[in-house]
């Protein structure tokens, strides 16, 4: 949410309700992923979602580094987001900044509740999400991706974990930000959600909107994560050749 002059701000709505890249409120960016994409991880998968790319490698369970993190009764996850330096328009520092740390410690937390960590003790989940190419909503993307790579090594967990942000642009609710919406929208609420129960294991807000488009934007959201957690079930089920269990169930 940038402070710009009236002149730099893009018409994000047409007056046919349509957004700059001609989608619906209601409509995802296309989203495209590949489970199993690396040779040397243990889990691999790749998302190109809009004009974001995003690689994810999963290693473990394996030794715990450094060895002070260790935990008795169960595994530690521990995630690495980083966005390269050319992920941009204008080229970012390389390096770990404040940003690639939250949302390292925020995807980490995600997965703390939807992994078996307590059947791996003293061992270590690492979970590496770099970010090659950027147009808003990376974390999500990263999640999406982290989330198929770790099912990819066989890791066990509840279930899934489908990201999307929603956010409020020109007085609209609307699903899946690209970055003139992001920049120049009110409100931006990336969350993710475990399908199976419906909970939601990550909600950040930056903006402002009230409460009644609060609901709206959560209801918005789940209804996303559900059409993206369909095709992140299609994409580990093309890697392993299974055909749909009959009913629908993955
Ligand atoms: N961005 C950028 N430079 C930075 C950080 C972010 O150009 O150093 C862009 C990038 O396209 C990113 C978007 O701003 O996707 C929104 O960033 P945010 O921090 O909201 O996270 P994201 O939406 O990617 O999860």
């Amino acid at each position: 949410m940038g402070n710009v002059g009236a002149k730099d701000v893009p018409v994000l709505l047409s007056p046919e309700g349509l957004r700059l890249d001609g989608r619906r409120l209601d409509e995802l960016r296309p989203i495209r992923i590949e489970a199993g994409t690396l040779h040397q991880a243990d889990g691999s998968a790749f998302v190109e979602w809009g004009q974001n790319k995003v690689m994810a490698a999963v290693y473990g369970p394996r030794e715990v580094h450094p060895r002070h993190l260790q935990q008795n009764h169960k595994a530690v996850i521990q995630c690495k987001y980083n966005m390269a330096a050319f992920a941009v328009d204008e080229r970012k520092r390389p390096g770990l900044d404040r940003r690639s740390q939250e949302i390292s410690k925020v995807i980490a937390e995600a997965f703390e509740s939807v992994v078996f960590a307590e059947e791996f003790p003293r061992t270590s989940i690492d979970v590496y999400i770099e970010v090659l190419q950027a147009n808003a909503g990376t974390r999500c993307a990263g999640l999406v991706a982290a989330s198929v790579a770790l099912a990819d090594a066989g890791i066990p967990m509840v279930d899934l974990v489908p990201a999307v942000a929603v956010g409020k642009v020109a007085g609209q609710i609307c699903l899946d930000l690209k970055k003139e919406e992001d920049n120049f929208g009110e409100a931006d609420l990336p969350m993710a959600l475990v399908p199976q129960s419906g909970r939601l294991v990550l909600l950040q807000m930056e903006g402002h909107m009230t409460e009644e488009e609060l609901g709206r934007s959560l209801d918005l959201g789940v209804k996303g994560c559900r059409e993206i957690y369909d095709r992140m079930k299609a994409a580990l089920r093309e890697r392993y050749a299974l055909t749909p269990v009959a009913g629908g169930a993955a």
